[in-house]
């Protein structure tokens, strides 16, 4: 077994995680994001030492107390903040996973050093991915990076055998409209090994976080989305996709 002093920083671990992956699952907060979305309600989650520092050793020990709730579908899922955001210990992590058994996922906005992708994709089972904008401009506008590395991701990870299910955030008078549904399926279309679509309703809990950062929050005055309408429109845009009767 490979014993590893990789340094990394979490935010938090959640256990019994039901809804961040496939069956149960010990989700990890890796701090840092180079994102800046809009909607963002983990805005303390922005920089890397925000985290607790621990070894991967330590974390790969946590996670085997909680192994035999995984069952046949569960494991671990990587979340952030942007895990992307670091590469050698998210690497680290996953190849002790894959040695003990622990199916692997990664929640990602798909920015990261590009160069690190490959390996990481290898490693992965399920990845759950947040399409942030589909236009160039649309999306720097929304995460203040450009979309080219986060379409390269997506892009190499079609080359590799895992599951990716898709995640888009919608917010009122911004993109919650059929046409944009439209323009989804269209993309999400040309896509394989799409196993599932989500749309996630924008909420704003994490508004007052902006407080004690002394920002600005960015969508200020605009309401949380509608339930039944976030619904609607993911039933439609499923049934576009083929994923749903
Ligand atoms: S990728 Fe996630 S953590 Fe980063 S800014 Fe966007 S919503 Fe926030």
């Amino acid at each position: 077994m490979t014993q590893s002093s990789e340094l990394g920083y979490i935010r938090k671990i959640e256990t019994m995680g039901m809804v961040d992956g496939p069956g149960v699952r010990t989700i990890l907060f890796l701090s840092g994001c180079p994102l800046r979305c809009l909607f963002c309600h983990n805005p303390d989650m922005w920089t890397t030492k925000a985290g607790d520092q621990i070894s991967v050793d330590e974390v790969i020990a946590k996670l085997k107390r909680y192994k035999p709730y995984y069952g046949k579908d569960g494991g671990v899922t990587f979340c952030g903040g942007e895990p992307l955001t670091q590469p050698k210990f998210l690497i680290a992590l996953m190849k002790r996973c894959k040695e003990e058994g622990i199916s692997t996922c990664l929640d990602t906005s798909g920015y990261g050093q590009v160069d690190t992708f490959d390996e990481i994709l290898s490693l992965t089972d399920v990845i759950l991915y947040d399409i942030k904008g589909l236009d160039p401009d649309k999306y720097k506008a929304m995460t203040a990076q450009p979309i080219e590395v986060t379409n390269t991701f997506l892009a190499k990870a079609q080359n590799y055998d895992l599951s990716i299910w898709i995640r888009v955030v919608i917010i009122p008078d911004y993109n919650d409209t059929y046409i944009y549904m439209d323009q989804l399926a269209e993309y999400i279309g040309h896509l394989k090994r799409i196993d599932r679509v989500e749309l996630l309703p924008y909420h704003t809990l994490g508004v007052n976080k902006y407080e004690t950062i002394n920002m600005k929050y960015p969508l200020e005055g605009v309401k949380a989305m509608d339930k039944t309408k976030c619904q609607e429109l993911e039933d439609y845009l499923n049934r576009k996709l083929g994923l749903k009767d």
